[in-house]
C-alpha cells in the first residue's frame, strides 16, 4: 500500500546532522530527492523557502519531449524524463498529468527540414520517433493549423504533456517514501564552510550540519552559489504564454504543436489553446535582484514588446485572432549563457553540487536530471557525458551581471532557431580577446567565441567581408578555408592558440602526484612533452591535455582554456594539502601562435639564432628560442598531423613577436588559418577532441588512445585496475575513423553509422578533409553489446546516414593520413 507522508512543517525540528541538504523544493531538487533515495541514501534533508513548486515549477507549461534534441545527453535524459513521468503515479499514488498526446514539429523551410532530418536519424538510434509526415497529415492531425507554407511536420508519437506541479509534488511523495524528510517554509540563510567544504547550512529554523548539499534553488541558485562562493551563471528572463477561451474542435487529445520559425508552441488547456512563445529578443528580469518573497510569482506582461511576436504566432493557427485571451502570462525562467544547464560538482568546493539553470526545459529534464545527480553524487560521476551540462566547463566572468544580461537577451529564442553548424552567439562577445586580435581583424579573420575568448575561425580574402551565410551545405568560407587547409599541409601557416589554458604545477611532489593522476607517464627528462589523459576510478577520461617539463620541480599542463576550472580542480582534489606542489593558472601570461606545416621548420629557422633541426629539436620537446628581441617556449608538437611549433609568448611581447613572424613570413608565402581549417585537419589524422569526440564516459582503450597509458609505470594510476578489467573483458566498442565515398555531403555530428546495415554508433564529430577529398568523422561503432575486436570493425561495410539518406564510407582504426607519422616526426 502506498504511503504518503505529510510536509514536514515549522512545527517539527530540523534534524542535526543529514547525509545530504538539498536546497530547493522545484522539480529538479525534488526529483534529485527521489534519485537518491532510489540510490538507497537515507539521511535526506529538502529545504524549501516557501511551498513545494513556489518557484518556477508551479507554472511551467509541462511540455514533455525526447524528440527534438541533437545531443545524445539531452536524449538520454528526456527520453528517461518521459518513462519515470509515465510510471510515477503508480509508484506514488499521485496523479501527473502525463498525457501522452505526441508532439508535431513544423518544418517551413528548406533549411528546417534538412536539420530535423539529422535530427530524426539519430533520434532512431536511441529508439525516440520522430517520423516526418506530409502537410496534409498535419492538418489531419491539427485540422486549425495553417499548414499552406510548410514543407513537412515531423511527428514525436511518445511526447506530450504533464502537469508541473502534479509531477513534483509525485517525486516529493517518492522521495518521502524513500526517506527523505521536506521541510518547506525553511529558507537557507547562509553556509558554514571549512577550506573546500561545506560542513552546514544556516536557515531561518537552525542549522543543519552535511556531508553533501546540491543547490537546486532555481533562479535563486545564483545568489546561493554566491553566499558558498561558487559561481552559477544564470540569468532570470521573462517567458510567456496566452492561454485562450475555449475554442470548438479543440480537445485535450490534439497534439502539441511546435512552429520553431514563428517561436511558438500550442497545446490543448481546459478546451482552448495555450500557447508560448520563445521571442528571438528576450527581456532579462530582475537586474537589481529578485524581489523579497517572490512565491507562486508573476510578472506583469509587456504588451508592446510582445505584441508582434503574438501576432506572428496567430497566423500560423488564425483561430487565434478571433477568440478571447482567458490569461497572458510572464514569469521568470533561469538561462544560462550557452543554453545548456548546470549541473554537477562545483568545482570551488568539494561536496556542493548544483542543478540549476534549465533553460525553458526544466520539466522535461526533470526526471533525468534528477537520476543524473543522484549518480553524480552517489558514484563520483554519471554515465552520461556531460560535456554540455558540466558546471565546471562555466568560467568565473560568465557570472558578471552585465554578460548575463547581454547573453540572455538571445538565449531563449535561441531555443528554436536552426541549429546550424558552427553557429555563432551574437550577444555578450568580445569578453576576451588575444593580443592578436586587432591584427588578426585586419588580416580578415572571422571570429567564433570559445569560454569568452574572440577566436580566428576563418580568414576572408581581401575585398571578401568576414561574415557568415548559415546553411547545412557548404557555407560561404568553405573554399577560404580550404585554402587554409591546403596552405598547413604544403607550406606554412599561422594559428592564434591563445585560447589554451596554461596551468603550472610547481614543487619537489610535482611529479610523484602528476604521475598518478596521469595514465601515461610523466616522469621524463626536463624538455618533454607528454599527451596525456586523466582517469578516474572507473577508468574513464575527465582530461585530456599535454604536460611539459619545465624543470625537475615543474610541469607546464597546456588544455583547452573551457576546461581549467575542472582541471584545476581535479589536480586540487588529488594533490594533498601538505604536498610540496603549487597549482597556478597562467592563461593570461602567454599569447600562443601555432606555427604548422612543412616549411615551418625553415620559417622558424629564419626569425630565431636557435637550431631547429630534428636531432637539436625533437619531436614533443620544448626549448626557449629567441624571436626578434623575444624569448619565448617553442614547443614542437601538432594538433593537424604537420611538422611545427606551437610559441608560448609572454603577453607583452605578443605583437612584436607577431610581426616579426608576418615580416619575415611573407618570404615563406606564411598564411593565417582559423579553427575551422584546424579542425578539417585533425580530423584527417583523426586527433581526438575532448568534449567532442571523447568524453567522461569514454575510456583511452576504446577511443584508440591506449598507446598513452602506462600500465607498467612505477607506483600505477588512477584508473588502473578499471582498465585492466577492461583488457579483460573486451572492449564495449572501438572509435574508428570513417571517410565517406561521395565528395559531396557534409559531415556533422550525430549522422548514424551502419556497419553491414544495422546502426552500430554515431559520428562524435565531422568535417571536411580537403586533402583527403571528403567528409572525415570519427565515431564508436558497438557490436549489440558483445566486445569489439579490431578485426570486427575492419570487416564490415560502412555508410552513413545523412538526414535519412545512406552514403558508403571507407572505415580505418589507423589515421587516413600519414598514418606513419611521417609527416610529423620528420
Ligand atoms: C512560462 C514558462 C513556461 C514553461 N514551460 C515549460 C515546459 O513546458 N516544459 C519544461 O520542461 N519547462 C518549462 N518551463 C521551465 C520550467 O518551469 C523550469 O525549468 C523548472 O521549473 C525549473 O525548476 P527548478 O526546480 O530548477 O526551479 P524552481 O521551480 O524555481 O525551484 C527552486 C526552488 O528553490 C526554492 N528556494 C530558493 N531559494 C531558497 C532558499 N534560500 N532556501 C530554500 N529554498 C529556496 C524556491 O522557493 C523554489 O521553490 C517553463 C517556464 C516558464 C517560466
Amino acid at each position: 500500500m502506498l504511503k504518503m507522508q505529510s510536509t514536514e512543517k515549522s512545527s517539527k525540528n530540523l534534524p542535526e546532522h543529514a547525509k545530504v541538504v538539498i536546497i530547493g523544493g522545484g522539480v529538479i531538487g525534488c526529483s534529485t530527492a527521489y534519485h537518491l533515495a532510489k540510490l538507497g541514501w537515507k539521511d535526506i534533508v529538502l529545504l524549501e523557502r516557501a511551498q513545494l513548486t513556489a518557484g518556477t515549477t508551479w507554472h511551467a507549461a509541462g511540455l514533455i519531449e525526447s524528440g527534438g534534441f541533437f545531443s545524445e545527453t539531452s536524449v538520454e535524459i528526456t527520453k528517461y524524463t518521459l518513462e519515470l513521468y509515465r510510471l510515477l503515479e503508480a509508484e506514488t499514488g499521485l496523479a501527473t498529468g502525463y498525457k501522452n498526446v505526441g508532439m508535431i514539429t513544423l518544418a517551413n523551410t528548406r533549411d528546417r527540414l534538412e536539420e530535423l532530418r539529422r535530427v530524426a536519424a539519430f533520434e532512431r538510434e536511441y529508439g525516440v520517433e520522430l517520423i516526418e509526415i506530409s502537410p496534409k497529415k498535419v492538418k489531419e492531425l491539427w485540422p486549425l493549423a495553417n499548414t499552406d507554407d510548410l514543407l513537412a511536420g515531423f511527428y514525436s508519437p511518445g511526447d506530450g504533456r504533464v502537469n508541473p506541479v502534479d509531477v513534483t509534488m509525485a517525486l516529493a511523495n517518492g522521495a518521502r517514501m524513500g526517506g527523505v524528510q521536506i521541510f518547506e517554509e525553511t529558507s537557507v540563510t547562509d553556509f558554514l564552510i571549512k577550506e573546500q567544504r561545506v560542513t552546514g547550512v544556516i536557515t531561518n529554523k537552525g542549522e543543519i550540519r552535511a556531508d553533501f548539499f546540491v543547490n537546486c534553488a532555481g533562479m535563486w541558485s545564483r545568489e546561493i552559489g554566491k553566499l558558498a562562493g561558487v559561481s552559477v551563471p544564470l540569468q532570470p528572463t521573462e517567458h510567456y504564454y496566452l492561454i485562450t477561451e475555449p475554442i470548438d474542435g479543440i480537445h485535450a487529445d490534439l497534439p502539441v504543436l511546435v512552429d520553431l520559425d514563428k517561436y511558438a508552441y500550442y497545446r490543448e488547456e481546459v478546451g482552448g489553446i495555450l500557447f508560448g512563445l520563445f521571442e528571438p529578443v528576450s527581456a532579462p528580469w530582475a537586474l537589481d535582484g529578485i524581489p523579497k518573497g517572490f512565491s507562486f510569482g508573476e510578472i506583469k506582461p509587456n504588451w508592446d514588446r510582445m505584441m508582434p511576436y503574438v501576432e506572428e504566432a496567430m497566423k500560423r493557427v488564425p483561430i487565434l485572432e478571433n477568440v478571447g485571451i482567458h490569461k497572458f502570462f510572464c514569469g521568470p525562467e533561469s538561462f544560462t549563457p550557452d543554453i545548456g544547464p548546470m549541473m554537477g560538482l562545483a568545482p570551488e568546493l568539494d561536496n556542493f553540487y548544483v542543478a540549476a539553470g534549465f533553460n525553458s526545459l526544466g520539466i522535461l529534464m526533470g526526471g533525468g536530471a534528477g537520476k543524473v545527480m543522484a549518480q553524480w553524487i552517489v558514484e563520483g560521476v554519471p554515465d552520461v557525458d556531460i560535456s554540455e551540462i558540466d558546471i565546471a566547463r562555466m568560467m568565473p566572468f560568465e557570472n558578471t551581471p552585465k554578460y548575463l544580461q547581454d547573453r540572455a537577451v538571445e538565449i531563449l529564442g535561441a531555443l528554436f532557431e536552426d541549429g546550424y553548424p558552427n553557429k555563432q552567439f551574437k550577444r555578450a562577445r568580445n569578453a576576451r580577446k588575444s593580443a592578436f586580435h586587432d591584427r588578426l581583424r585586419e588580416a580578415g579573420a572571422y571570429f567564433g567565441v570559445y569560454a569568452g575568448w574572440e577566436y580566428p575561425d576563418w580568414f576572408a580574402p581581401k575585398g571578401v567581408e568576414p561574415k557568415v551565410e548559415y546553411s547545412w551545405g557548404r557555407q560561404n568560407w568553405f573554399d577560404y578555408s580550404a585554402a587554409e587547409h591546403h596552405a598547413t599541409r604544403e607550406n606554412v601557416t599561422m594559428l592564434d592558440y591563445s585560447v589554451m589554458g596554461k596551468i603550472l604545477v610547481q614543487g619537489r611532489d610535482a611529479e610523484k602526484y602528476l604521475n598518478y593522476i596521469c595514465a601515461n607517464d610523466v616522469a621524463v627528462p626536463v624538455g618533454r612533452c607528454v599527451y596525456t589523459q586523466w582517469l578516474n576510478e572507473k577508468g574513464t577520461i575527465e582530461a585530456d591535455l599535454t604536460l611539459t617539463r619545465l624543470a625537475e620541480d615543474k610541469y607546464l599542463i597546456l588544455t583547452a582554456d573551457g576546461t581549467i576550472p575542472a582541471v584545476q580542480a581535479w589536480l586540487r582534489r588529488h594533490i594533498p594539502d601538505d604536498a610540496h606542489a603549487v597549482i597556478t593558472n597562467i592563461t593570461s601570461a602567454y599569447s600562443v601562435l601555432n606555427i604548422q606545416g612543412p616549411k615551418s621548420r625553415d620559417f622558424l629557422s629564419s626569425v630565431t639564432s636557435a637550431e631547429m633541426s630534428n636531432d637539436a629539436f625533437p619531436f614533443l620537446s620544448m626549448q626557449e628560442i629567441d624571436i626578434g628581441y623575444s624569448l619565448v617556449k617553442a614547443l614542437r608538437v601538432t594538433y593537424v598531423g604537420e611538422l611545427g611549433w606551437e610559441l608560448y609568448i609572454p603577453t607583452e611581447f605578443s605583437l612584436h613577436v607577431f610581426d616579426t613572424l608576418i615580416e619575415i613570413g611573407e618570404d615563406f608565402g606564411l598564411k593565417h588559418i582559423g579553427l575551422q581549417a584546424l579542425n578539417s585537419l585533425r580530423l584527417e589524422k583523426a586527433y581526438r577532441d575532448y568534449g567532442n569526440d571523447i568524453d567522461n564516459t569514454d575510456t583511452p582503450l576504446e577511443v584508440g588512445l591506449g598507446a598513452f597509458v602506462k600500465f607498467d609505470k612505477l607506483g600505477g594510476f588512477i584508473g588502473r585496475d578499471a582498465l585492466l578489467r577492461l583488457k579483460e573483458s573486451g572492449f564495449r566498442y572501438r572509435m574508428p575513423q570513417f571517410l565517406l565515398k561521395d565528395p559531396e555531403p557534409l559531415l556533422y555530428y550525430g549522422e548514424i553509422i551502419y556497419r553491414d546495415g544495422i546502426p552500430v554508433g554515431h559520428i562524435m564529430s565531422g568535417g571536411y578533409g580537403h586533402t583527403l577529398g571528403a567528409s572525415v568523422g570519427v565515431g564508436p561503432v558497438e557490436n549489440k553489446g558483445e566486445a569489439v575486436s579490431r578485426d570486427f570493425i575492419n570487416s564490415g561495410t560502412y555508410e552513413i546516414d545523412i538526414a535519412g539518406i545512406r552514403y558508403p564510407a571507407e572505415v580505418s582504426l589507423r589515421p587516413m593520413y600519414d598514418p606513419e607519422l611521417k609527416r610529423v616526426r620528420c
